[in-house]
């Protein structure tokens, strides 16, 4: 049959996202959600909620929300752009940077969804690989981005755990004659972030998702962080209401309460390397993480039958085939008691 997509889709596979599978007692570590549930103040406003509401549109900027995400940062509501979730920003950002023309660098390995993003807008990848035995970053990523108008840098990386220096990143900002993406879903388990790179640099978006330290990931929530000249211009391509008036009084309460957050993501940090040090005492070579997921390699290398042998025992990773990342399995840290079930899992299999 004739196809009338245009030849970019028809060439693409289209993302595959994690799965969500509906098994029973299973232990779902394999796409990065936070364990613990929103802050009680979420409930609250859920409980308090008139649904009569519902029939109006919501604010389509969002301004509530950008004041208060400007707020902690030092910046103004011109410097935020809200997303529904912020893989809804990345859709903008490379319409509005990339095509034939427009190519755009990435580490290698990252985020899956950035090469699927570039093919729809028909534009090359030019992709700069990151050291395979621990994913350090190389030194001349600017020169190796060749003619890129967009370069992203994963900060935490998926779905390796390890952070690019500060002061690179703040390097590749500096000469980078296009614009840096700094993707900081991770940022809240990680020591620094780089917010203050938006405020300095022209040419640089920051990136951030209730979906991960925020424990939203149901409700699709991101915001980018920017100059005003790029945001404006981002804002031409955003869908008027695209985030709706629960997300948007939800993630406000949520945002709110840092306190309760941020105990949460100490938890987790807390639990990530008590993990790692389980993992390596099994035999793993566990990767440096500044997120709320290790990247692992098994003893014998082989990602492929160590994921296989988990999901046999209701255990739910993540696997990623390639070269380099096909040796290794993406863990999400859950709660103590998942960590401690994935350990005696494993043990099984590699106890020495
Ligand atoms: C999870 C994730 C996102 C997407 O987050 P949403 O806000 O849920 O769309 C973006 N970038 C990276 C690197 C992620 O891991």
């Amino acid at each position: 049959m004739k196809s009338y997509f245009r030849k970019e889709i028809d060439a693409i596979a289209g993302y595959t996202p994690g799965e969500q599978p509906k098994m029973a007692n299973l232990i779902k570590l394999n796409t990065n959600e936070n364990p613990y549930p929103p802050s009680p103040q979420v409930l609250e406003v859920l409980r308090n909620f008139d649904p009569a509401r519902l029939r109006r549109y919501p604010d389509p900027t969002a301004d509530e929300l950008r004041d208060l995400f400007a707020a902690s940062v030092d910046m103004k509501r011109e410097n935020v752009i809200i997303g529904n979730g912020s893989d809804d920003l990345l859709t903008m950002i490379f319409r509005a940077f990339t095509s034939p023309e427009l190519p755009v660098a990435i580490f290698e390995p990252t985020y899956s969804l950035y090469p699927v993003l570039a093919a729809m807008q028909g534009a090359k990848v030019i992709k700069i690989a990151l050291d395979p035995t621990d994913f350090s970053y190389p030194d001349d990523a600017v020169q190796k981005a060749g003619n890129a108008n967009l370069l992203i840098i994963t900060r935490p990386n998926a779905p390796t755990g390890n952070c690019a220096s500060r002061e690179l990143v703040r390097n590749i900002c500096r000469d980078f004659d296009g614009i840096v993406l700094i993707d900081e879903a991770y940022s809240d388990f990680a020591p620094d972030n780089c917010a203050d790179l938006a405020a300095k640099f022209d040419n640089v978006l920051v990136m951030r998702t209730f979906s991960k330290g925020s424990s939203m990931a149901g409700l699709r929530l991101g915001y980018a962080f920017g100059s005003e000249n790029l945001i404006s211009g981002l804002m031409k391509l955003k869908d008027s209401y695209n985030a709706d008036m629960l997300s948007q009084e939800l993630a406000k309460a949520n945002f709110l309460d840092a306190e309760y957050r941020e105990k949460c993501v100490a938890q987790i940090i807390a639990d990530r390397d008590k993990l790692a040090a389980g993992l390596n005492k099994l035999g793993f070579k566990v990767i440096p993480s500044a997120a709320n997921f290790l990247f692992a390699a098994p003893p014998d290398g082989d990602g492929e039958k160590c994921f296989t042998f988990l999901r046999e025992r209701a255990v739910i990773v993540r696997y990623f085939p390639g070269e380099v990342t096909g040796s290794y399995l993406r863990i999400t840290i859950g709660t103590p008691a998942e960590n401690e079930r994935l350990l005696a899992v494993l043990q099984e299999r590699f106890s020495k």
